[in-house]
């Protein structure tokens, strides 16, 4: 690969970036069963070493409970034909988060270029904390 195609491939990827940072989270689950859909559909087939075993497919992850919105495939439907893995049928309600200390609130919703740099790179800043705090009794 050469440099300017690099640079190019690194741009583009930014871009991605940015633009998913800024979707809801009703657009990321569309983007992504849209993707995962054309994947299905350019692998080839998938072969089989048993031929008593089915192959199974869900369908898209495109319905939600009725309760809080949580998102399931299509065929997990009990025999009710209802969501209801997350909170048995909004019996289990669980109480709201506390707010998030300020700091973590500014870098989550504010435009400033720190909390834009936090929300593109939120999974390797999640990485490189990730054991910083571990407490253990030796
Ligand atoms: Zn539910």
């Amino acid at each position: 690969m050469n440099l300017s195609r690099a640079v190019g491939y690194i741009i583009r990827n930014e871009q991605r970036r940015t633009e998913r940072s800024q979707e809801t989270v009703q657009e990321s689950t569309v983007r992504r069963s849209i993707r995962n859909e054309a994947d299905n559909r350019r692998r080839p087939k998938r072969m089989c070493i048993r031929n008593d075993v089915e192959e199974h497919n869900c369908g898209t992850m495109s319905e939600q409970c009725g309760f809080w919105g949580a998102v399931y495939w299509k065929e997990e439907k009990n025999t009710a034909h209802k969501y209801t893995k997350c909170c048995h049928d909004g019996k289990v309600q669980l109480p709201a988060f506390p707010d998030a200390p300020e700091l973590l609130k500014a870098l989550l919703t504010e435009n400033s270029p720190d909390a834009k740099n936090y929300r593109q790179r939120i999974r390797e800043y999640n990485s490189a904390f990730a054991f910083t705090s571990m407490g253990a009794q030796i």
